[in-house]
């Protein structure tokens, strides 16, 4: 199938008028419908350019990153301010996401950092929430386990406890947002693009339901931009294994829901642990999140190992003695898409004048995706607002891994 610029602009005219219109409205293809396609595609829209949005696998597919059931969303982001805001930036974004779209698809667990008071990047997130003005609790031993005896950390260990943060319901949210997108004007359409080379200006891509020609075309495909874009990206992005666990709560035992339970994050333990309470009776939810081995997105079968499901247990055990016993009555096998150092690259294809690149969430980019949509359609459509990050661009991406974001 063929949709040409003047078929794209036609389709989205019903309903511009409730949208804020831009002076000259373009016609943009969107290739992922992960959480930055879709915020991208959703942003551009609103906007009133003419949209399409196309994913190989369908929105938030089992084997995209944004696939999973819930993501965090917490402002602590160390020194690195700039994810901090774009964490606040975002939160406005989806809440009034779900405000508008009727769908209240946030779970206002709080989060809780397990850290030593003195461990260097808790102290950071500290200093950075207070200068951006991010509420949170400063929690000793003491409090920790007056609040959580559920939990059991180490002598000394404290906690900082942002209460305004939560749990996205990730592949739902995604979704969502893609249905407005739709009701909103634009198309979604199953196909996949094939790989790009050339240079100069990109007339249409071409793609499994035939070829697409429009003004711009932005490439956000998470784990799969280096097959996509093997000349830019090829060996800039990393896939890397990671495997989720749910482990069963006991039988009417509520300590392992919210409100008794908020996310936490290990900073107290070198394991790289982090995880969820009981949400949607799903069960416990606990994570690695230290890099695993390389994956390949389309191939990978997606069983746990021995080694981790070993692992998994024991820091159950030594966390939540409770749950030393529990059945793991759930898993996953899901992908990072990192870059060399876990920042964002978002920026202009290099060969192409219309080509964008919009990805490298690097294990902790969904709950930034609103930010990340609107400025990555700021950026294509060369508005004013949000400034030019350079940690975004491709000229900063290297062929080491060095990860220093977390
Ligand atoms: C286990 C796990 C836990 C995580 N936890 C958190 C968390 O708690 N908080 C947080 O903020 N982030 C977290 N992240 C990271 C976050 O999920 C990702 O950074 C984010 O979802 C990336 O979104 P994306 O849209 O860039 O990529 P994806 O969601 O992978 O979407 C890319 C899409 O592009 C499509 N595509 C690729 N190539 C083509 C093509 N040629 N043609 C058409 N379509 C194509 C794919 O099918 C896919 O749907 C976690 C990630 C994992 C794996």
């Amino acid at each position: 199938m063929r949709i040409t610029r003047r078929e794209l602009a036609f389709s989205s005219l019903a309903a511009t008028s409730t949208l804020a219109m831009a002076s000259t409205t373009n016609t943009y293809v969107v290739i992922g419908a992960g959480v930055f396609g879709a915020w991208t595609a959703y942003s551009l829209r609103r906007s009133g350019h003419s949209v399409v949005l196309i994913d190989q696998y369908g929105p938030a597919n089992e084997r995209a990153s944004s696939g999973g059931e819930t993501r965090i969303i917490r402002a602590s982001y160390g020194k690195d301010e700039v994810y901090t805001r774009m964490a606040v930036r975002s939160l406005v974004l989806w809440n009034a996401f779900f405000e508008r779209s009727g769908r209240d698809l946030l779970s206002h667990t709080g989060v809780l950092w397990i850290a030593n008071p003195e461990n260097a990047y808790a102290k950071q997130s500290r200093e950075t929430l207070r200068r951006v003005g991010v509420p949170f609790d400063d929690l000793t031993h003491d409090d920790v386990t007056r609040r959580y005896p559920q939990i059991a950390i180490e002598e000394g260990a404290g906690a900082i406890f942002e209460p305004e943060s939560g749990a996205l319901m990730a592949r739902q949210a995604v979704q969502a947002v893609i249905s407005q997108f739709v009701k909103d004007g634009g198309t979604y359409q199953l196909a996949a693009a094939q790989t790009l080379s050339g240079h100069g200006h990109l007339d249409a891509i071409e793609t499994s339901q035939g070829r697409i020609a429009a003004d711009a075309y932005i490439f956000a495909c998470g784990a799969w931009l280096g097959k996509v874009l093997p000349s830019v990206l090829g060996g800039r992005i990393f896939p890397t294994r990671q495997e989720v666990f749910f482990f069963g709560i006991p039988p009417g035992d509520t300590r392992f829901q919210p409100p008794q339970m908020p996310i936490w994050i290990d900073f107290g333990d070198n394991r790289g642990m982090y995880g969820f309470p009981d949400l949607e009776s799903r069960g416990f939810k606990v994570a690695f999140d230290l890099h695993g081995p390389a994956i390949d997105p389309d191939h990978a079968n997606r069983f746990p190992t021995p080694t981790k499901i070993e692992e998994a247990r024991q820091y159950v055990a030594d966390r939540f003695p409770a749950l030393a016993q529990s059945p793991i009555i759930g898993s996953r096998v899901c992908q990072y898409e990192n870059t060399s150092n876990g920042d964002f690259v978002i920026d202009r294809h290099p060969d192409f004048d219309n080509v964008w690149i919009c990805g490298g969430g690097s294990g902790h980019g969904f709950k930034h995706g609103p930010a990340v949509g609107e400025y990555t359609a700021a950026r294509v459509t060369g508005g004013s607002a949000p400034p030019i990050q350079p940690r975004f661009s491709l000229a900063s991406k290297g062929t080491e891994q060095h990860r220093s974001v977390v």
